[in-house]
C-alpha cells in the first residue's frame, strides 16, 4: 500500500514520523569549528528565510499531519529578533515543544519557557575548561553558558547537555562530563562527530561509542548501570549509581538509529529535510510562497526517505566526502 494517498507520516520502510526539529536561522553568536566551515558560512537575504507567520504555517501543517513533538533549533536559534513571539505561537500547537540552543541568551528566555511550557532545553557544552570551550567556539562565552545552565537547573527544566567528542580536544573530559551529573540532574550526552560540509571530518578524529565507554567503564567500573532507552530515542542510556544526573552517547557513525527514526527537519530557508544526512531536499517555503499545497510535498518527501543515513548504508559510504560532503554545513541544516 501506498501510504502517500494517507495523511500520515509514513514512509516506505513503516517508520512513522511525529517529531520535528525547525532551524529558526543559519546565524549563531559561536562559531564552534565542528559545525561552521572555518570560513564561516555566506549570509543570504532574509528574504530567503522564513518569516515568522510561515514558520507558523508550515508547522501547522506538518501537527495536522501527525507532529507532536517540535524542537526549535539553527544557528542560534535565540539570536533571531522574533524567537520569543515564534515560540508563543508555537506553544498553541498540541504539541511537546523543546528547543537546542547554545545557551548564551536563556537568561532572556526563561520567563518566555516557563509560560509557554517549554520544559526540555539542549544546551551544547564542548567543554567544562573556559579557555577550551573558548577555543572550540571559537568565542568568549564560557561563563554566561555555565551560570545560564545553573539557572535552568535551578528552575527544574530538562537539561540536556550535548558535547561533541574529539579526540585530542575534549576526550580527556568524558569522565569530567559525567562527575558533573553527580551532583547535577543534567543529562549529558557524548555526540560521535559528524561529517558536513566544511567541517574536515575524518573517521578518526572522533570517538567511537565503544571507545567512550571503554573510558567510561575504565574510570568507573562497576558503578556504571544501564538505564532505559526510550522509544525512538537516539542515545544509548547511562547512569552512575547514586548520581543524579545521566549520561548518553549518540552513536550516528559508528551504531545509527535509523530503524527507529522518527524525525523530519524543517531548514531556515524552509527546505524539508527527511534525514540529517539526505544530500536531496524540498522546497516548500517556494510552494508556500506560490499559494501551491505544500502537503503532497511533505508526504512525497517523507515517503522517499531512505533506509538508512540519507542513503550512506555502510562505514565505507559515510567516509567517502563525495557522498557526506554533498550536505549543508551542519549550522545550515540545523543540529
Ligand atoms: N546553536 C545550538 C547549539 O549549539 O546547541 C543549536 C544548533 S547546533 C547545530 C545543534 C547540535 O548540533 C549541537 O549540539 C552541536 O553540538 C551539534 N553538532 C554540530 N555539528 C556537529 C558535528 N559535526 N557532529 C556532531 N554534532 C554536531
Ligand atoms: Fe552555533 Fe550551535 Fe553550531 Fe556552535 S554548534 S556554531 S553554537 S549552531
Amino acid at each position: 500500500m501506498n501510504t502517500i494517498t494517507n495523511n500520515i507520516l509514513a514512509d516506505q520502510f513503516g517508520r512513522v514520523h511525529d517529531y520535528l526539529r525547525i532551524s529558526l536561522t543559519e546565524r549563531c553568536n559561536l562559531r564552534c569549528f565542528y559545525c561552521m566551515p572555518e570560513e564561516g558560512i555566506a549570509l543570504r537575504p532574509r528574504s530567503q528565510f522564513m518569516a515568522k507567520n510561515e514558520v507558523i504555517e508550515i508547522a501547522k501543517i506538518f501537527v495536522a499531519l501527525g507532529i507532536k513533538k517540535i524542537r526549535l533549533t539553527g544557528g542560534e536559534p535565540l539570536v533571531r529578533n522574533d524567537a520569543k513571539e515564534i515560540i508563543e505561537e508555537l506553544s498553541k500547537l498540541p504539541i511537546e515543544l523543546a528547543i537546542t540552543t547554545n545557551g548564551i541568551l536563556v537568561d532572556k528566555f526563561i520567563d518566555t519557557f516557563k509560560a509557554c511550557n517549554l520544559n526540555s532545553v539542549n544546551v551544547s557544552l564542548d567543554s567544562l575548561q573556559e579557555k577550551k570551550m573558548n577555543a572550540i567556539s571559537r568565542r568568549n562565552y564560557f561563563s554566561t553558558i555555565i551560570a545560564n545552565i545553573h539557572t535552568l537547573l535551578k528552575e527544574n527544566f530538562h537539561v540536556k547537555l550535548n558535547a561533541v567528542i574529539m579526540r585530542g580536544v575534549n576526550d580527556d573530559e568524558i569522565t569530567d562530563f559525567i562527575e558533573f551529573t553527580r551532583e547535577n540532574n543534567a543529562h549529558f550526552r557524548f555526540i560521535e562527530f559528524m561529517p558536513f560540509n566544511g567541517n574536515k571530518w575524518d573517521r578518526s578524529k572522533g570517538l567511537s561509542y565503544k571507545e567512550i565507554m571503554t573510558i567510561v567503564n575504565g574510570h568507573f567500573g562497576e558503578k556504571v548501570l544501564k538505564i532505559e532507552d526510550k522509544k525512538n530515542d537516539t542515545a544509548k542510556n547511562y547512569q552512575i549509581q547514586g548520581y543524579k544526573g545521566t549520561f548518553a552517547i549518540i552513536s550516528s557513525v559508528t551504531n545509527p538509529f535509523c530503524d527507529n527514526c522518527n524525525r523530519l527537519r524543517l531548514t531556515a530557508d524552509g527546505r524539508m529535510k527527511n534525514c540529517l544526512f539526505s544530500g536531496t531536499e524540498t522546497n516548500l517555503l517556494t510552494a508556500l510562497r506560490m499559494n501551491k499545497d505544500i502537503l503532497p510535498l511533505i508526504l512525497e518527501s517523507v515517503w522517499n526517505k531512505k533506509e538508512k543515513r540519507g542513503g550512506m548504508v555502510t562505514a565505507e559510504d559515510f567516509s567517502n566526502p563525495l557522498l557526506n560532503q554533498k550536505n549543508r554545513s551542519m549550522i545550515a541544516i540545523g543540529g
